[in-house]
């Protein structure tokens, strides 16, 4: 199935505009245009199973890195924890809610919609792929698809959590726990779904 798509699929060579029809590659290899050696594409085909077992794991750590505390701060005899919907909260009672309702919308809400997107875009692929209705679901979501990853940002929460830490370490105690490991493991995860994930291989599923 999936070799009848990439056969049908051309390319053009960014630099001598020579059409070059795709083929499947051995993971790892690097196609090169036959005429200028122009490097064209690399193995970006994701296999579905691999993105299904890695949105399964994203899933996983999800509502852990959501629900348990990111920071554990003891300062001066105080315990104080957050999470991160409980800074964007805490950010948004001080009058920036602006600033608090974009943290919720790409550190927890984009993400989790994502990871749930194409979860579902692989399991109507693998399964119900001849049905009209699941179809057209795979349609809507694939044209979501760009903004919801333009809109999940875990990594600027990673780095802002490393600089507050070290920050903040000269005169608190930190403590980092399941929650922070849990996030970190969520951005790696998203990380290489984005990597693995193809839009284009994605709506070609359709033609089929
Ligand atoms: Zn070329």
């Amino acid at each position: 199935m999936e070799r009848d798509c990439i056969d049908d699929c051309v390319t053009l060579c960014r630099s001598c505009d020579l059409v070059v029809t795709k083929r499947a590659l051995p993971s790892g290899v690097r196609a090169l245009c036959p005429r200028c050696h122009t490097a064209l594409y690399d193995t970006p085909y994701c296999s579905i199973n691999g993105m299904l077992a890695l949105c399964i794991t994203a899933l996983i750590f999800f509502t852990p890195a959501n629900f348990l505390p990111i920071l554990e701060l003891h300062f001066l005899g105080s315990v104080r924890t957050a999470t991160i919907a409980e800074g964007a909260i805490a950010v948004a009672h001080q009058g920036y809610w602006i600033v608090g309702i974009s943290v919720m919308l790409t550190a927890v809400i984009a993400p989790g919609v994502l990871i749930l997107s194409i979860l579902s875009q692989i399991l109507i692929i693998k399964y119900r792929l001849h049905s009209p209705f699941f179809r057209d679901v795979l349609k809507r979501l694939l044209k979501y698809q760009d903004i919801l990853s333009q809109l999940t940002m875990l990594e600027i929460y990673l780095i802002s959590i490393l600089v507050s830490v070290f920050n903040l370490s000269d005169f608190a105690d930190i403590f980092l726990g399941m929650g922070t490991f849990c996030f970190s493991m969520l951005f790696i995860v998203t990380l290489f779904l984005q990597r693995e994930y193809n839009l284009e291989h994605m709506w070609s599923m359709l033609d089929e």
